[in-house]
């Protein structure tokens, strides 16, 4: 061979060997699946598509976890991973699955509600791969996803997301952001397809709460906070009023905005008989002036830049020394999931929700996390759901 011919072959070596070094770790975190142990409380795992047959064969499809009380009550719905980048509603949603015993009324769980965007990442941003949450048996390795589904599962985007059905016009990226293809269309994008399912699931079971739990930046004002419509305000207010009074944190209610279509809070209230709420913890992983995005500052939300700025007062929660690790986001999505709860049950008596078994913000604090997930490798035959 000429010498010519040798200078390609060895770039077209380095070129095909560089594709390979990036892209089969990501090959691999799309395949990844997560062990999720049912708990005590876990009556039936069922698919989103049994509510919306789109849905079905598609990387859009997710799990819901089933948990039917004793008694006869009302009905929950709990969606973490709306946003794979923001984990605390995923592990709020898992601790739920793996602990809770429902005394009365009905839960539905589904912990990776956008499952597309939980195989999907950032590279540009440096987002880890996977988290690991120290539990018993080591530790329980999860995805660290993307704010929107892979393209790989829905392209091309248009220039222009036009809402359906009230033709608002958002961001083009927001055509894979399941916070704003609500309510969703049978036939739509497949993101529309995912709302549309959970629509589906909430109209036909006849939920009467639906909680969509994400994590926010602390730069950003509707942080620490219940994002409530009218129809909720109140339960929303009181929930936040007593972990206030109760438990010592901070949870402040935020207005839905009528005009601001396609998100959870505002559509599941206007096409169903259910009340939302939209859950926000702070997450300083997701603020832009941070060091590098490591899972260290993923779990502990410790960061030398934002504690600056905190002392400058740019930020819309306290923040010091201590961050805003995991277990205080976790916990705090608890505890004001479970007073939704008994707020709605003392409301309405006759449709009770009542769980027990779920640990509330001073015990995820004080214990971690971990100490309420299951180890996989005990569980029973038949007792895990891969997702
Ligand atoms: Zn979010």
């Amino acid at each position: 061979m000429k010498r010519e011919g040798w200078i390609k072959a060895v770039l077209a070596g380095a070129f095909v060997g560089l594709v390979l070094w990036g892209g089969v770790p990501l090959a691999r975190h799309r395949r990844f699946d997560v062990p999720i142990v049912k708990g005590p409380g876990v009556s039936s795992v069922v698919r989103l598509s049994a509510f919306c047959p789109g849905l079905e064969g598609t990387p859009g499809d997710t799990f819901v976890f089933v948990l039917q009380g004793k008694e006869p009550g009302g009905k929950a719905l709990l969606m973490g991973n709306t946003h794979a980048n923001e984990p605390e509603g995923m592990l709020a949603a898992l601790v739920l699955i793996e602990n809770a015993v429902v005394e009365k009324g009905t839960l539905y769980v589904i912990p990776f509600f956008n499952n597309s965007g939980s195989r999907n990442t950032r590279p540009g941003d440096g987002y880890p791969l996977y988290f690991d949450v120290p539990a018993d048996g080591g530790s329980r390795r999860f995805r660290y996803g993307n704010r929107d589904a892979s393209p790989l599962d829905q392209w091309p985007d248009p220039d222009v997301y036009i809402h359906y059905p009230d033709r608002q016009l958002l961001s083009f990226i927001d055509v894979r952001n399941t916070n704003r293809t609500w309510p969703g269309r049978p036939d739509g994008p497949l993101m529309e397809r995912v709302t549309f399912g959970a629509m589906e699931l909430i109209r036909r079971e006849k939920v009467d709460v639906a909680v969509d739990i994400h994590g926010a930046e602390t730069m950003f004002p509707v942080t620490n906070c219940i994002v409530a419509p009218e129809k909720s305000v109140k339960i929303a207010t009181l929930a936040s009023l007593t972990v206030k009074a109760m438990e010592g944190f901070e949870n402040h209610v935020e207005p839905s905005p009528a005009g601001f279509r396609g998100l959870s809070h505002r559509e599941i209230g206007d096409y169903s008989d259910a009340m939302p709420f939209l859950l926000e913890a702070p997450i300083p992983f997701l603020d832009q002036p941070t060091g590098p995005k490591t899972t260290k500052l993923l779990l502990d939300g410790k960061d030398p830049f934002l504690l600056s700025l905190s002392k400058k007062k740019k930020l819309f929660v306290p923040y010091d020394e201590t961050g805003w690790p995991l277990e205080k986001r976790v916990g705090q999505h608890m505890s004001v999931t479970l007073e939704i709860f008994r707020q709605f049950t003392k409301k309405t008596a006759d449709r009770p929700i009542v769980v027990r078994g779920v640990p509330r913000y001073a015990d995820v604090v004080k214990n971690g996390v971990g100490r309420y997930l299951s180890n996989p490798a005990k569980a029973a035959s038949g007792g895990l759901v891969m997702n």
